[in-house]
């Protein structure tokens, strides 16, 4: 008998699988690698949606917790893929350096926003007016994060690499019976695939499309990232990640022309010099309707789970609900009202 089967092979999924890793329990992963998302992302967090100088609910405390809950993951795996990085907004003129300032010194932001301006100039970008740093920011290499976490389980023999079949799933008072695994709990961790859960029809989550390009411009001497309009990213061999964008009505993984577009026009706000496309990529964010993410039980089905609505901030999110959602499930701590997929349940 397993603690727990896992559906779903993405940020969410793995998070949950490094808890359970960590609290020595047993399970299986079911992951068909159909949805992209977590593969696509660029893996920024942040503590601020840095446009709108507005500071994300328990910033600080979940980034601390990503960063040393990554850092045990990397341990395990062998592996680099969390990289804390400096993140950068262009200014355009002296009015948004002064508006910078009057933020950094409101109690609320004084620790995100660096009262100091990154003054060196960098090749590829023209900046009279210097750049406002965030801090608490980095990057999740998260093809290097799945990729490793998957060989790793696949090595242990807990990753099956094959979709989760609803009707399958057989119940028992006090456990249920997936083909040959009989286990105490199902975490349903899909993305946007929870819509094709029967268990979870309930849950809203609508989903946003993104897009981003990776661009090489050799002359482009940017170590930090930027965000401004849209995030630069460097990947290292003169590549940069730039995204992304946001589409509510195609929910198709397929990408565009026009997001290409308004990426290439967005990103020549940004930067001055030459730079050659060579890779485009797309997927569906789980985005929910509140922007919260949705953890916690089934109300009719005990030993059924759900983690998701991580949105637009996978990286950051994963840990933190991952943890709240073992804690409840195994020592019964609350989840909050508002993150419970019951807010969604009107039968
Ligand atoms: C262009 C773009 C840029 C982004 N940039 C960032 C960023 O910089 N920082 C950040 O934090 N977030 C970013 N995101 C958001 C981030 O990608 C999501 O928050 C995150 O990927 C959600 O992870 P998830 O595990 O919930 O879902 P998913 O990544 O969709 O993973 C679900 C997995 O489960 C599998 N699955 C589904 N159903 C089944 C089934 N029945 N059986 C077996 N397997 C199944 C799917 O195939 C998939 O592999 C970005 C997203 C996009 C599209």
């Amino acid at each position: 008998m397993l603690d727990f089967i896992i559906v779903g092979n993405g940020l969410a999924a793995l998070a949950f699988a490094e808890v359970l890793l960590q609290n020595n329990c047993s399970f299986v992963v079911f992951g068909d690698s159909k949805l992209k998302s977590s593969r696509v992302a660029a893996g920024l967090y942040n503590p601020l949606i840095v446009k709108r100088y507005r500071p994300l609910q328990d910033a600080v405390d979940q980034i601390d917790f990503l960063r040393s809950f990554y850092s045990r993951a990397e341990q395990r795996l062998c592996a680099k893929f969390h990289h804390e990085k400096l993140t950068l907004r262009k200014f355009v003129s002296i009015a948004e350096q002064n508006d910078w300032f009057e933020h950094a010194d409101k109690p609320q932001l004084a620790n995100l926003l660096s009262n100091d301006l990154f003054t060196s100039a960098i090749e590829g970008i023209d900046s009279p007016f210097q750049y406002g740093v965030v801090n608490y920011t980095g990057h999740l290499d998260t093809n290097v994060f799945i990729t490793k976490y998957q060989t790793f389980l696949a090595n242990s023999g807990c990753f099956i690499a094959e979709s989760f079949i609803y009707a399958d799933l057989e119940f028992s008072s006090e456990f249920v019976t997936y083909h040959e695994f009989q286990a105490s709990n199902v975490i349903f961790a899909e993305g946007y695939g929870v819509n094709q859960n029967p268990y979870f029809n309930f849950v809203s989550v609508p989903g946003t499309k993104g897009e981003g390009i990776t661009i090489h411009a050799p002359q482009l001497k940017l170590t930090e990232i930027i965000n401004s309009g849209v995030f630069i990213l460097p990947l290292g061999n003169d590549l940069f990640k730039v995204g992304a964008t946001y589409e509510w009505t195609d929910k198709t993984e397929q990408t565009t022309a026009a997001a290409r577009e308004e990426l290439t026009m967005r990103l020549k706000q940004v930067i001055q010099c030459d730079f050659e496309i060579v890779d485009q990529w797309a997927g569906v964010r789980p985005t929910t309707p509140d922007r919260k993410a949705i953890v916690g039980n089934h109300p009719q089905f005990p030993q059924l789970h759900i983690l998701n609505g991580l949105g637009t901030r996978g990286v950051m999110l994963g840990p933190t609900m991952a943890k709240l959602l073992y804690d409840h499930i195994v020592d019964k701590k609350e989840i909050p009202t508002y993150l419970q997929a019951k807010r969604f349940w009107k039968q």
